[in-house]
């Protein structure tokens, strides 16, 4: 189908064309692996973590908010591991140039799994194999390079201000373990989720909002007896699967990937990512749901000193276990926006739209008056506006233009209905309709007379 030619590169453009997405610091030339939401990308964005914490915390009894702060103890990240190699990417760099790649990714487009592989196996395979820097230039040796950024507290220098800014929401959770216990006295199992900002330094930001430099997370970690780990792994498997089809990806373009062993991270004992089906690029990480035994709060303990064991009610005390699903919104958005962008023909004439679910879309609705110049119908298209938004908080007005370019402008932003305000809502050609409206579908352009009373409902 058309629709699908260079189809990412459609979302992409769309999105800076109709305000979803722009480059960071755009006017400076960009800044690389920054995106700024513009505002209907942050009604977008703030939709799904809505929706997710809708899903994950509010509508069960077995989950607890938290939002904890971005810049934490760097003894935190020495714990966990972060500060080794295990969270550290190989490196090559362009002799010439100077300019620096993922060596995993390079011998991946020249067909080369280097996954498990280790920095000297990975140099000789590019060595054995002649592998080039894109640019055509010889390669330096691979080394590892930390992806977390470094930033410094209060006025000290040295090593003892140093501080990292968090690769990801979980060591939050983590640290605040006890905090929670405490404070909520939770029975088992139960989760602790939140969502927010995480940084990471990456090598090669690319492909739009899929590897970036600062992302926003939502996490949960759900803590378990350790005997329980497999059972309940089944359960959040599926609990994965109803947040995608939520989310509106259709299952065709979402599917599992078992991480093998030697890929692992280092503090899980079994990974699952959920892949979506990216245009241009195929399937990729959406999200990762990993088995993380007792390793952080073990490690927490061990290095704080602080007793991290739960206490069961008959006073046994124990490490529990935790099953992580972890989330990236902005590959949530991308794969939401690839999975609703839609091309046909309507009226003659090419139409791209975005075929949102309603609880996704950044307006839920649009009022407009037939005519803007008409003050009658103007009036009544604000009257049915302020009965709107006491339903829904996303309703959108929009009087420029003709009506068509008016519906052309909400399709392509998503807007799942479009209601006009004409002479027959005055009840001035025929009395039967007067307080109707007509409704415009999105995805169908049918349009149907609904009374004002019933709007709220039918919508
Ligand atoms: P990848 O292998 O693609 O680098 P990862 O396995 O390191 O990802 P996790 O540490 O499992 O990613 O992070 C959980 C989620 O956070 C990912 O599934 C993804 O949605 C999101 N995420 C991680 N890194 C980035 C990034 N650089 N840009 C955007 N989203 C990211």
């Amino acid at each position: 189908m058309a629709e699908n030619d260079n189809k990412m590169e459609k979302v992409v453009a769309l999105c800076k064309r109709r305000g979803f997405v722009f480059q960071g610091s755009d006017i400076y030339g960009g800044l690389a692996g920054t995106w700024d939401f513009g505002p209907l990308g942050v009604a977008l964005n703030n939709n799904i973590k809505k929706e997710w914490w809708k899903m994950f915390v509010e509508d069960r009894e077995d989950m607890y908010g938290l939002d904890a702060a971005i810049v934490m103890n760097a003894k935190v990240w020495q714990a966990s591991g972060h500060t080794g190699a295990g969270f550290a990417d190989p490196l090559v760099e362009d002799l010439e140039t100077k300019e620096r790649y993922r060596a995993d990714h390079l011998l991946k487009d020249n067909g080369i799994d280097a996954d498990g592989m280790t920095l000297e196996e990975i140099t000789a395979l590019i060595q054995e194999k002649g592998i080039k820097s894109p640019k055509g230039n010889e390669l330096s040796e691979a080394r590892q390079f930390n992806l977390m950024f470094e930033s410094r507290v209060g006025a000290t220098s040295g090593e003892e201000g140093k501080v990292y800014l968090r690769p990801e929401t979980a060591q939050g959770i983590f640290v605040n373990f006890k905090n929670v216990i405490d404070s909520m006295h939770p029975k088992m199992p139960f989760g602790i989720a939140q969502v927010g900002k995480a940084f990471r330094n990456e090598i090669a930001p690319r492909e739009f909002l899929f590897r970036v430099r600062e992302f926003e997370q939502m996490e949960i970690e759900y803590f378990v007896k350790p005997e329980e780990w497999e059972a309940q792994f089944e359960v959040w498997r599926e609990n994965l699967w109803k947040w995608f089809d939520h989310l509106g990806l259709s299952r065709a373009n979402v599917q599992e990937y078992e991480v093998p062993e030697n890929d692992l991270a280092h503090y899980s004992r079994r990974t699952i990512d959920f892949e979506y089906n990216f245009p241009g690029k195929g399937f990729d990480e959406l999200a990762g749901f990993a088995y993380r035994t007792d390793h952080d709060l073990n490690s927490h303990m061990k290095a704080s000193g602080i007793d991290l064991r739960y206490t069961e009610s008959d006073g046994t005390k124990f490490i529990p276990h935790v099953l992580e699903p972890s989330f990236g919104v902005g590959r949530a958005i991308t794969a939401v926006l690839c999975e609703a962008y839609k091309e046909d023909e309507m009226g003659g004439e090419v139409r791209t739209y975005l075929a949102l679910p309603k609880h996704l879309a950044p307006f839920r609705v649009m009022v407009s008056p037939l005519l803007k110049n008409k003050e009658e119908l103007v009036d009544k298209a604000r009257e049915v506006y302020t009965l709107l938004k006491r339903a829904f908080p996303n309703v959108a007005w929009d009087d420029n233009g003709n009506v068509g370019k008016r519906y052309r402008r909400q399709d392509e932003i998503g807007t799942p209905y479009c209601i006009t305000i004409d002479f027959e809502t005055l009840g001035q050609e025929d009395p039967s309709l007067k307080d109707t409206v007509t409704v415009r579908d999105r995805d169908t352009g049918e349009q149907k007379r609904v009374a004002i009373a019933l709007l709220t409902s039918v919508l």
